[in-house]
C-alpha cells in the first residue's frame, strides 16, 4: 500500500474524522501542523462570540456579572477538571495566563515549605517556567537546582530521585516537554518528590486536551496549563490552575486582589482570602476570553479524551513513518521519543537550515512550528487534523528539503 493510500485508509477508519467539519475553514491552509501552539477555532465559537457580545454583554450589560459571569472561573474550571484533567470539583480555576499562575502557585508552594531552600526543575522546560522560578528564587532567597535533561527525551524519575532532598520545597516539570514531546511519568515523580517532603507543580500546557490526565489519582499538588493550544481557546485565552483540596487551607497565593477575597463586594478594609479554590483568583476574570471554552469543552466531552489520545498516537505514529521513509534519508533527525508510552502529542524534527524552509512552507500552505535553532515541531491536533493532511504537509517538506540539499 502506498503511503497516500495508508493515509486514506487511516482517515476512513478514524472514528473522530467528522470532528474536522466543526472547525472554521482556512482556505489558504493545506496542512496545519501547529495545533500544539495555537488550536483552530470551532465554527460554534464564532457564533458564541457573536451571541455573547450582542445578547449577554450588549443586552444584559452589568447584570451579566450576577447572571453567572462571576462563577465562570470556577464552573469552567470544574468542567475542564472533569473532562480533561481528572480533577474532582473545587480544585480548578480558569484565570490569568500560565505565566502569572505559575508565579502564584510556585510562590504559594515555596512559602508553604518554610526552611526548605531548594527548587528542582529542568533546563529544557519552557522559558517562562524557568524565568518565573528565577524571579521567585531571587525574591525568596532560594536556590534553583537544574536537572540537565536529554534533549531527545526528557525528565526521568531517577534524575529527580538524585536531585531532591530534605531541603527541597518544590519540583516543577512539564507533563509533555515542549521541545521533544517527552511524556513524563507524573505519578512516579510525584511519589519521589513527596517522599522527600517536597510539593509538585506540573505544567500541562502541552498535554491538556491531548493526553489523558489524572491529577487527583496521580497525587499532583499543583498544576497550571494554557487553553489556547489543544484546548482551542484562541490567542491569549486564559489559563487554568489546579490546587489539590488538601492544600487549599495552607497555601496562600501572593497576588491578593478583590476577586480572591472572602466577600469581594463588601469592599472591606483588609484582605481576607476566600475559602477554597476561589482564593487563587486576583482581579476581574477575562470573561470575554472565556467564551470559546464553552464550545471547546462541549466538543472534548463529546469526543472523549481517551479517543483523542488514541488518534493522537496514530497521527504522530504516521508522522514518524513518513519521516523515516522520506526525511531521515535526507539527513533529518527525529528528536522525539518513539515509544507510544513516552510520546506526547507532537514530533520534533531537526536539521540545520530548517529556518530557511519556513517561508516556502508557509507559502505552500503548510504550517508546522519552528523552534530555534533548527527544530520543526509537527503537532497535528487530533480533532482538527486528518492523516491525509499530515501526508500533504510532510510531502511538501520532503520536496523542499530535497531542493535545498
Ligand atoms: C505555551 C506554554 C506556556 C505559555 O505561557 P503563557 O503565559 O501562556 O505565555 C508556558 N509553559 C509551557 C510549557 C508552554 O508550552
Amino acid at each position: 500500500m502506498s503511503l497516500l493510500d495508508r493515509a486514506a485508509a487511516l482517515d476512513a477508519a478514524d472514528p473522530l474524522a467528522s470532528y474536522r467539519d466543526r472547525f472554521l475553514p482556512a482556505p489558504s491552509v493545506v496542512s496545519y501542523l501547529d495545533g500544539n501552539s495555537l488550536g483552530r477555532p470551532l465554527a460554534a465559537t464564532a457564533d458564541l462570540m457573536d451571541d455573547f457580545v450582542r445578547d449577554q454583554w450588549g443586552g444584559r450589560l452589568i447584570q451579566g456579572w450576577t447572571d453567572g459571569w462571576l462563577e465562570w472561573p470556577l464552573t469552567l474550571g470544574d468542567r475542564l477538571g472533569a473532562i480533561a484533567l481528572g480533577a474532582a470539583p473545587g480544585q480548578t480555576v480558569v484565570a490569568d495566563s500560565t505565566t502569572v499562575l505559575l508565579y502564584k502557585l510556585a510562590r504559594a508552594a515555596v512559602d508553604a515549605r518554610p526552611g526548605r531552600r531548594k527548587v528542582v526543575l529542568d533546563t529544557d522546560n519552557f522559558p517562562t517556567d524557568r524565568y518565573v522560578l528565577e524571579g521567585i528564587a531571587a525574591e525568596r532567597g532560594l536556590a534553583l537546582h537544574w536537572i540537565e535533561t536529554d534533549p531527545v527525551t526528557g525528565i526521568e524519575p531517577a534524575q529527580v530521585a538524585e536531585a531532591v532532598d530534605a531541603d527541597t520545597a518544590l519540583v516543577l516539570f512539564s507533563h509533555v516537554a515542549y521541545r521533544s514531546g517527552w511524556l513524563a511519568d507524573v505519578p512516579e515523580i510525584n511519589r519521589i518528590a513527596h517522599e522527600a517532603g517536597a510539593l509538585t507543580l506540573w505544567d500541562l500546557c502541552h498535554s491538556a486536551g491531548s493526553v489523558p490526565i489524572a491529577l487527583d489519582e496521580w497525587g499532583v499538588d499543583l498544576a497550571v496549563g494554557c487553553s489556547y493550544k489543544y484546548l482551542n481557546g484562541g490567542p491569549g485565552a486564559p489559563a487554568f490552575a489546579y490546587l489539590r483540596h488538601s492544600l487549599q487551607d495552607s497555601l496562600r497565593q501572593p497576588i491578593q486582589g478583590w476577586m480572591g477575597h472572602r466577600a469581594s463586594f463588601e469592599m472591606g478594609p483588609g484582605y481576607e482570602a476566600a475559602t477554597g479554590i476561589r482564593a487563587l483568583l486576583s482581579g476581574t476574570p477575562p470573561i470575554l476570553a472565556m467564551v470559546p471554552a464553552h464550545a471547546n469543552l462541549d466538543m472534548l466531552a463529546a469526543a472523549g479524551i481517551e479517543a483523542v489520545r488514541a488518534k493522537s498516537l496514530l497521527l504522530t505514529g504516521f508522522v514518524l513513518e513518513l519521516a523515516d521513509e522520506w526525511l531521515v534519508p535526507l539527513g533529518v533527525e527525529v528528536v522525539s521519543p518513539r515509544s507510544a508510552e513516552r510520546r506526547g502529542g507532537h514530533v520534533t524534527l531537526r536539521r540545520p537550515g530548517f529556518e530557511q524552509l519556513l517561508e516556502p512552507l508557509w507559502a505552500a500552505g503548510v504550517i508546522p512550528d519552528y523552534r530555534r535553532p533548527d527544530g520543526l515541531r509537527i503537532g497535528p491536533a487530533p480533532l482538527s487534523t486528518s492523516f491525509t493532511e499530515v501526508y500533504q504537509g510532510l510531502a511538501v517538506l520532503r520536496d523542499l528539503v530535497e531542493k535545498h540539499q
